[in-house]
This record gives structure tokens, sequence and C-alpha cells, in this order.
């Protein structure tokens, strides 16, 4: 089941033509005039009839009869609206045969409003009982309703019969949503609940409705279909989607086993995950794709005891509240470190039983001293919402502390409640934003507060790193001052983290801390666990050239085996459009299976999302009603969502400390549980297939605090000052960089004290955004009638300029929710997208490239050891979108790790290659720069090795020895432009580029231009020593390079390091290429870059 409906669709997909195939091309400009003329249209006129192709008249006429047979179907409560029902009086009203074909292009057309689809047979039963209570209830209201008796004829027998049917049958359900909820809600209500007895009138009111309804849809359809397009094929393609397949028929489970298709058991009573496996591998999907299986046995929980017991208060409390009456190992230890004083971190696998690391210490600081505070820190507002309830709880079940008042402090908090919370509350949640620009440079009002703080706990330690982590460390280090200064050294820090290479060391650059014990013992019970790297089959295993099967497809075919098991399952994907494209797969695959019990039980999550969406998807996932969720890492970071069974990693994550966080969440206690990395056809990911061992015994990677980076120290200098005048004793706070930068950027009064900066005042805390500056926000907005009550068009995403680019042109299909929209009208000025839903079986993918720029030298360094030179300076950013294909779906086996590109099997994929005229979009930002030598290009040309593979090469190698790379980009080279056939116009500059992120003040390309010579020197052992053959990520591969490292050649990035550290290269060594085919060149020599006036060679020594 799980593999066949796909296989399937693609078959039938494969014998139709593609629509519009004649006009490759043109079509963006008139669907743009068309979008703009028809934009103007009242929402008023849209409801009138236009003219029509015959189609669509002819469907009218089918959907007229259907409505009002359903309508009355409805109406009378003992008729179950099933097809066989609806079809005879159909039928009887059209003279003439209804097919199923037809109905499926009515379910394209609607997809919210109609629904057909098998439910289990034991659903309408349980729905015919309650409504033959109702029935008898109201049998003389109902007596009145029309007679449309005949109707009752036929079919409904097999339909309403409560003892029919075994638990395996299912039903065919054709019927129309709700009225008042034409979106699909994800309510815990039966989704085939009748409305409710309806008079006459009623029923002929909602059917003028629907009829209205099918007028809107076939008029934005013709709006939004343009001129190269023919609707009725778009249309006819689309519902394909839609017919509905009996999971009971033994030719729709297409060759696979058959599975059990009774409902979906209880989670408690899923099978094991052992005897999953177990299933999968006899499946006859299955073809060997488990590459590697690791077994994590069950683990006992091993209990501590406390050094001082906690008060009988206490202990009750924990007991009533939370039914905590013994502590872990790990939780005991904690505590006791915390109770002599220490400074702690926890560092573990799994996140168990931490909040109790956090509450205990607090309720005994105040049964001791009811003035004590305490600050909670988390890095989301959803986990600071759970655990302050969580906390609230517990205070509320402690004899004596009732009365404490917990609070939030955070952005969202009313100017006017501030100063209650600050005079009242005794513990608050909040962040590090509100420490740094509210509760800092309002000290003066925090004083009592921050004077009897004990403790602050600060969870997902490991979420601070790179530059915000070392903006927080700064903002610890002045508050720490403070603290110091109304004459409390006594605060606390505790801290949990996930596995991290170096706590202690995380620890004290964040908090400036020393008395830290560390913690990595995890005394908590775990179940067993299995570890799975999936690797897709070749297509076709005689020719493996054909590469593999889709990741998405497996993925998600995995997933769809999980759900119908009971197995709650998680998939994480690594960036939002795979998300979107695994939830489209699992929609249309599971209701083509007749799934929809599974299907409403699966959502996507991801950033973009409104908070309110988000709000409920956790919501319901937390209360169990989910069985999966398809993710971005937006979820990695503890929110809590309650108990999972499984997680699928789409794609090696980025990086060794994802991977372990992803799989860490699956799986609790007693339960045994899953983690499956499905891995991509990209060189990384194949990479970690050949050698499994790395994924578990490789340590994670460094997590990197810049206690050094002078752009940041300054910035919180300027603060520190602000809030109490400097003194040269505060270096023990800020370090040896202290005096030098005071001096120089702060003002000296004639005591010695330094003060702010003019420049930074009023407030200096507004000049520093530790988050880096926010990018400019696109709102989504959907346009489509019919959905949207009232007629206003609803905000459905806000998403990022980066993404806006390659996401929202016109023409685009953009996906929510697995759902397909058009995009319809881009404005720039606006910033808005305007989409309507359209239901459609492609996806766009842009034809795009990105120019990074040298514009203008600021500095020259010198390279140790070489003749030529590093350079830093103003970079451009320009990207040009010149079109788009659109691609059929399905035939995707790969989407690139940049915004929205997709790698695809065969050319055949691409039903359309569409041309648009947009200009180039330009940003500006700094970077740095070294030129690759002319010698250097031409040896690589002579050896016939591409200098494009060679530079991202050298690029990436540079990037994975520089410990802020996370905040540093470079010009990825794109497969489709460095190997095309013909010439391009498009030539780059032999040059390897590193840039900040547009819209960013981080400074990091100063620091790795101030650290040139060391960086390129490290990168040298790095590539030389490395054994691997043709480069590893231990080398030159990146799990955050933007094209998946396609273009890449380890002996073309040794030769270009050893060009520009001016080493010696032994030509003869380096193998001559086997045909002279000379390949077109993408890469000249590069230009010399205009500098500012002045600059000078900084010497390495300097
Ligand atoms: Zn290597
Ligand atoms: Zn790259």
């Amino acid at each position: 089941m799980e593999q066949g409906p796909s296989v399937q669709t693609k078959k039938r997909k494969s014998v139709q033509q593609p629509p519009n195939k004649e006009s490759p091309s043109g079509v963006s400009k008139k669907q743009r005039k068309a979008a703009k003329g028809k934009g103007k249209v009242e929402p008023e006129q849209d409801k009138v009839k236009l003219p029509w192709p015959e189609y669509f008249d002819s469907l009218f006429k089918i959907y007229k009869a259907l409505n009002t047979v359903v309508a009355f179907c409805s109406s009378r409560k003992h008729l179950a609206v099933t097809f066989p029902v609806v079809r005879s009086s159909v039928e009887a009203l059209l003279k003439h045969p209804l097919e199923l074909s037809k109905v499926a292009e009515l379910k394209a057309l609607l997809p919210d409003l109609i629904k057909f689809a098998y439910i289990p047979h034991d659903q309408l039963r349980i729905n015919a009982e309650t409504q033959a209570q109702e029935a008898s209830r109201n049998m003389k209201s109902r007596d009145k309703s029309p007679d449309y008796s005949a109707f009752a004829n036929s079919g409904s027998s097999q339909s309403t019969a409560p003892s029919t049917g075994t638990e395996d049958e299912h039903v065919l359900v054709l019927d129309f949503a709700s009225n008042e909820k034409p979106k699909k809600t994800f309510s815990h209500d039966h989704p085939y609940a009748s409305p409710p007895v309806l008079s006459p009138q009623a029923v002929k009111t909602l059917i003028e409705k629907r009829n209205e309804r099918f007028i809107l849809a076939v008029n934005e359809l013709l709006h939004a279909t343009s001129a190269a397009d023919d609707p009725v094929l778009l249309l006819q393609s689309a519902a394909r989607d839609h017919i509905p397949v009996d999971p009971n028929s033994p030719k729709s489970a297409a060759g696979e086993h058959k599975p059990d298709l009774s409902k979906v058991p209880e989670p408690k009573h899923r099978p094991t995950i052992e005897s999953v496996i177990a299933t999968i591998m006899l499946a006859d999907w299955y073809k060997d794709q488990i590459a590697h299986r690791r077994i994590f046995d069950a683990k006992d929980g091993r209990l501590g005891t406390l050094e001082v017991p906690l008060s009988k208060t206490i202990e009750q409390a924990l007991h009533d509240s939370r039914n905590i009456t013994t502590l872990y190992t790990h939780q005991a230890v904690a505590i006791n470190a915390l109770r002599r004083g220490r400074n702690v971190i926890v560092s573990t696998s799994t996140a168990s039983g931490k909040s109790v690391i956090y509450q205990v210490p607090v309720l005994t600081f105040l049964e001791n001293d009811k003035v004590s505070t305490a600050i909670y820190i988390y890095p989301t507002k959803a986990l600071a919402q759970d655990q302050r309830n969580a906390l609230e709880q517990l205070l509320c079940a402690c004899q004596g502390l009732e009365h404490i008042k917990v609070a939030t402090y955070d952005g969202d908090t009313p100017k006017e409640a501030r100063a209650g919370i600050r005079d009242t509350a005794s513990v608050i949640f909040t962040n590090f934003d509100m420490i740094h620009a509210s509760i800092l440079p309002h000290e003066d009002t925090w004083r009592k507060f921050l004077k009897n703080l004990k403790l602050v706990a600060v969870d997902e330690l490991h979420y601070y790193s790179n530059i915000f982590g070392s903006h927080v460390a700064q903002i610890m280090r002045r508050f720490r001052r403070v603290c110091a200064a109304v004459g409390n050294r006594r605060v606390q820090f505790v801290s949990c983290s996930a596995t991290i290479s170096h706590p202690r060391q995380h620890m004290k650059n964040i908090f400036g801390v020393d008395d830290i014990d560390v913690i990595t013992d995890d005394g908590a019970p775990s179940g067993r666990k299995d570890f799975l790297v999936w690797n897709p089959p070749l297509v076709d295993e005689m020719d493996p050239s054909l590469g593999r099967h889709s990741s998405i497809s497996e993925a998600t075919t995995l997933m769809r085996f999980l759900m119908k098991r009971g197995v709650r399952t998680i998939m994480f994907c690594k960036i939002r459009k795979v998300c979107e494209l695994a939830m489209k797969t699992l929609r249309t695959d599971l209701s083509s299976e007749g799934r929809l019990d599974v299907l409403e039980r699966v959502m996507s999550y991801r950033g973009g999302y409104s908070p309110q969406d988000r709000r409920r998807i956790e919501h319901e996932a937390f209360s169990g009603h989910l069985l999966g969720i398809v993710a971005t890492n937006a979820l990695e970071l503890g929110v809590d969502i309650g108990v999972l069974d499984a997680v699928i990693m789409l794609g090696f994550p980025f990086g060794i400390a994802n991977l372990r966080q992803q799989a860490g969440r699956a799986g609790r206690r007693a339960r045994d549980a899953l983690a499956v990395m499905v891995a991509d056809t990209l060189p990384l990911d194949q990479h970690y297939v050949d050698n499994p061992n790395e994924l578990f015994d490789k340590s994670v990677e460094d997590l990197v605090v810049d206690l050094e980076s002078k752009v940041v120290l300054e910035a919180h200098l300027q603060c520190a000052a602000f809030e109490m005048p400097l003194a040269l004793e505060d270096e023990k706070y800020f370090g040896p960089l202290f005096k030098q930068i005071c001096d120089t950027r702060l003002v000296k009064d004639k005591e010695g004290w330094y003060h702010t900066n003019p420049k930074y005042m009023p407030f200096p805390s507004k000049h520093i955004s530790i988050r880096g500056i926010e990018e400019e926000r696109y709102t989504i907005m959907e346009m489509t009638p019919s959905t949207r009550p009232g007629g206003v068009p609803v905000i459905l995403e806000e998403i990022e300029l980066s993404r806006a680019l390659f996401e929202a042109y016109e023409g685009a299909v953009f996906l929510h929710q697995g759902l397909t929209f058009i995009v319809q009208e881009v404005s720039h000025d606006s910033k808005t997208a305007k989409i309507i839903r359209a239901d459609v079986n492609w996806t766009t993918s842009p034809r795009d490239f990105t120019d990074i720029n040298a514009v203008q030298t600021y500095r020259i360094r010198e390279i140790k050891g070489s003749p030529h030179r590093a350079f830093y300076g103003r970079v451009e950013i320009k990207t040009t979108i010149y079109g788009y294909f659109k691609i059929r779906f399905g035939d995707t086996i790969q989407v690139l790790p940049s915004v929205d590109r997709y790698m695809h099997r065969r050319n055949k994929a691409i039903l359309e290659a569409v041309d648009l005229e947009t200009p180039p979009f330009d940003r500006e930002t700094t970077g740095m720069w070294i030129d690759v030598p002319k010698k250097i290009l031409d040896i690589l040309r002579s050896k016939g090795i591409h200098a494009a593979e060679a530079i991202h090469s050298a690029e990436h190698a540079f990037l994975n020895r520089f410990a802020l790379s996370a905040d540093l980009k470079t010009e990825c080279k794109i497969p489709q432009k460095e190997y095309m056939a013909k010439d391009s116009k498009r030539k780059r500059p032999g040059r390897l580029i590193f840039y900040d992120l547009a819209g960013h003040n981080g400074g990091i390309a100063a620091k790795a231009f101030d650290r040139v010579s060391e960086i390129m020197h490290d990168s040298f052992e790095a590539v030389e020593s490395c054994d691997c053959a043709d480069g590893c990520p231990a080398c030159i591969r990146s799990s955050t390079c933007k094209e998946g490292n396609l273009v890449m050649s380890k002996i073309g990035a040794q030769i270009i390091i050893r060009g520009i550290l001016g080493l010696p290269i032994n030509i003869d060594a380096i193998p001559d290429p086997e045909s002279p085919v000379e390949t077109p060149q993408t890469i000249i020599e590069a230009d010399n870059v205009r500098a500012v006036d002045g600059v000078e060679v900084e010497y390495w020594a300097s």
C-alpha cells in the first residue's frame, strides 16, 4: 500500500501528454497582464457566470445534480451520503451515467468543499447510530421535509445497516464539507458528522450557495490560467490525484503485501519497533534500503539521593502536581551542586526531567527566603509558556508558596504591566533581548529584584553560539556587573543543553563564571532505540546512471507505513520547501489510498506560519491527536509536543549535533523508539551511508562563542557604560581588550571613568541588534474568494526577502500545508505576493543565479609567506531570476538546500520552461576575497580540471576551518551553470569570495580577513592530510553548501590553496586529462577591484 499509489499515479501521469507543451515561453507576460487586469474585478462580479468553455457548462450540470442530491440526502438523516446512494440518484436526474472521473474533476476544482474518499465502515456506523437516536426524537419535523424517497431506494441498505461490514471494510463517501467551515479544520469532531436538520427553505439556500461556489471556482480557474494553458487539461490532470482508491481492493495494493487496514491502533497498542522493522523488510517495496542499523539497548533509570533532603512541603508538592517521588542521578547531582553554591551545566542526550533541576532549587530558595527571585530563559515563547504553567502549578501545590507571583516579561508584555511585574513578581520568564534592551538599561528600577536574585536558569544552552552566542556572552557580563553593583555577588547559573563537545567551556564562555559542575551522566531510563540509515534504492539496478529514487518519496512512504500502525512520527526537513513537498506527497498518497483518517492527523509545521497556526498545531500534537508532523528544525528546540515514537530525518541535517538532537526527539522511558536518516543523493549524505559509524562516534561540532570580537565587545561596552560608568577594574568582566576599546571608543572623564560615546546616546542598546538586523519580510496574501468568507484576503505567511525572491515570483507554485497555490502578483513596493488556491500537479523551480561581486576594496592584507594578498571591502549580491521550470510532482528527486532549487532525473520531468523578465535584485554587504593567480588557472586548464570545481572546493575548505563559518557565506557553484554544454555569457572571476549575510552587521567577514593566513594554512593542512579520495566533510564538503556539493574537486582545491599560499606545485604529479575535451570555460581571471584612497597593505607581522 505504501508505495503503491504513488507509483500508480506516476504511471498514469506518464501516459498523458503534459499540458501546454507546445508553448514553452512567453507565458509570463500574458499571465501578468491577465492577473493585473483581473485584479480589479470586484468580488461581487465574480459571482456572475462568465462565458465558459463548454466543458465547464456540462460539468456544472453534473455538479448541480450532485449538489441537489447530496443536500437532500443530508437533510434526510437516515441516509448516509455514500457514493452508491448519491450516484444512482444523480444518474436518475441526469439521465446518463455518473463517472468517477467527473466526480474527481469536481473534487479537484473544489478540493476543500467536496469530500470524496473511502472511510472505514465502522466510522459510518457510529454516525448512523447517533443519527438513529436523533431521528427518533425529530421524527415529526423530519416528516415535513420534502419527499425524495426515490433516493432512499438505492444503496442505502449496505451503507446504513449497522451490522454489515467487517472492520476492514471501507465505504466510499461523497459529501460536501460543512458550509460554516469551508476550510478543512483539524478538529476532533467526526469528519463526516452530519449538519443539523435544515428546513426545506434552508436546504434550497444551501444548494444555491454551493452552486455559487462552483461558479466562483471556475471563474478563478479561468483567471489564473495563463493564455497558453488549457484550463480543461489542467483540471483533468489535477483530478487524477483525486480518484479515491479502495483500501480493500486487492488491485490498489499495487503488488504490496496485504497491509492491515483496520483503523489506526491506539498509540499504546502499537506494534513494537522491532516488529515494524521486520514487517518493512518483508514488504514488496523493500529493496534493501536499510544501509545500516544500530540498536541502542533499553536502559534502566538510576536513582540519586539529595545531600540535604527536601522539605516535606516541597516533597508533597512534587508528588501532588507532578507525581514525582524520586529523583534520577543527574537530577540529584545537579540539585546537590546548586545547593553547594556551584554553577551547573547538564549536558545529556535526551531532554529528561530538566525542569525539576530548574524548579526545585527555586522552591528551596523561596522557602528559605520569601523575597528571593529567579529568572528563567527559554529559547522560544512556546517553551517558556509551558514551563511557566508547570512552575505555577507546582507553587500552587506548595503550602506557603501559593501566593508567589510568576510572570512573563518579554516583548509582548504591555508597557503598563511592566512596572507591576518588577515590583511584585518573584520569578520572571524572559529572554536575552529583554535583559539587553529593557532590564539592564533600566537597572535602577530593577534593583530590588536583582539584589534578591538567586538563580538564573537558561535552557538549551547549545542554542547560544556564533554571533548570537557572542552577544549573549557579553550581555551576561553586563548583567553580572550590575548585580554585583547592587550588592549581589551570589547569583547562580544553571543550564541544560544537548550533548555538546565542551560543556564546561561553553558555560564559562556564556556566563563568564568559574565554579562549574558538569553533569553528563544521564540517570533517566530510556527505551530501546533503533537507528536506521536508509538509502533510497536505485531507479534501475541494471543502470545505476539513472540515480536513486527520491528521498521525499522514500521518507513519506516510510512515514505513511508507520502512522498507519499507530507509530507517532515526526519528519524533519532541512528547508521549508521540502517540508511542503513532503506534506503534499503525503496528502496525495493518503487520499488516493482512501486513508483520510490518517491524513487528517498529519500536519506540517515550520517557520513562516502565523503564531496562531503554530500554537494550534503544537496543541494538537501535544494532546495526542496528531499521528504525524512534518517539520523544519523550528521544532528542534524542545517545543514540547508530547510523546513521539519515531523520527525520520529527510536528508542529513546541518551537522552531527543537529542529527543527534533530532534523533533524540523520539522515545521516552519505557517505550521503544525509532530514528531513521533517509539519505539524499547528495555527496555528503552518501558519505554517511558509506561511513555510518561517523554518525554515532564522531564528536559533535564545537560551539563557537567569540569573546574577542571587537565589534561585539565595543557594542556592549557602550551599553555597559550607559548602565554604570566603566572603570579599569571592570576588565575582570570584559577581558584583555577592555582597556584598548575603552580608550579609543568611549569617553573618559577627569576621574578616569569611561562613558558611552555620545553617538550611541540616548539609548545605546537600540543601536545593537543581538540577533542581526531582521530581514525585510514579504506578506503572502491568499486571495481565493471561495475560501475567504466575507471576501477578506487572508495573510497566509510572512517570509524573508531572501526566500521571497526564490519562492514568490509570478507564476510560482507556492505550497502551504501541502496545498498548492499559484502566485498571481508580486509587488516589491508593498512587499506582498498575492496567491490563489489552485490544485495543480506541478511545482516550480526558479532558473536563477546569484553573482557575488567585489566592488570596492577597503583593506588589503598580506598572506603569510605568500606573494598574494587578501582583500576586504564592499560586496554586491546580485540575484537574477530569469525564469522557472514547471516540474511534475513525483519526478523531483532532490531539493537542494538552497532555497528552492530542484534536481530532476531527466528533462522529461520538466513540463515547461517559462521565461521571466524581472530585473536583478541587488543587495550590498561586506566581504573578503582572494584572487586565484592566473598561473594557477592555467595549470587547472592544462590538466582538464574545472576551475569552478576547484574554486568552490577551496572556498568550502576555507569555511570548514573557520570557526564562525555559520555566519559567513560564499558563492556556491551550481551544476546547471557550470556544466552547460554551450558557452555561457556569464563568466565569473577566478576568486575565492566570502561575504556577510546582507542585513546582518556581524562583521564576520572582517574577522575572517584578520585571520586569513591562519585559516588558509589550516585548510592546507586539512585538505592535504585527509585520507579521502574525492573529498569528505573533513576537508572540502559542507553540510551547508547551498548547491549540495555537486561542483567539487579535491585535487583542484589542493592546487588553488597551494597557489594562493605560494607553495610549490608538482605539475607532473597531477594526472593529465583522460581526453582533451574542451568544456566551455566559466571562470576568467579576476580583475583588480578599485580601492578606496590611501589603503595600505597590512603585513602579516603587524
Ligand atoms: Zn576529505
Ligand atoms: Zn557550496
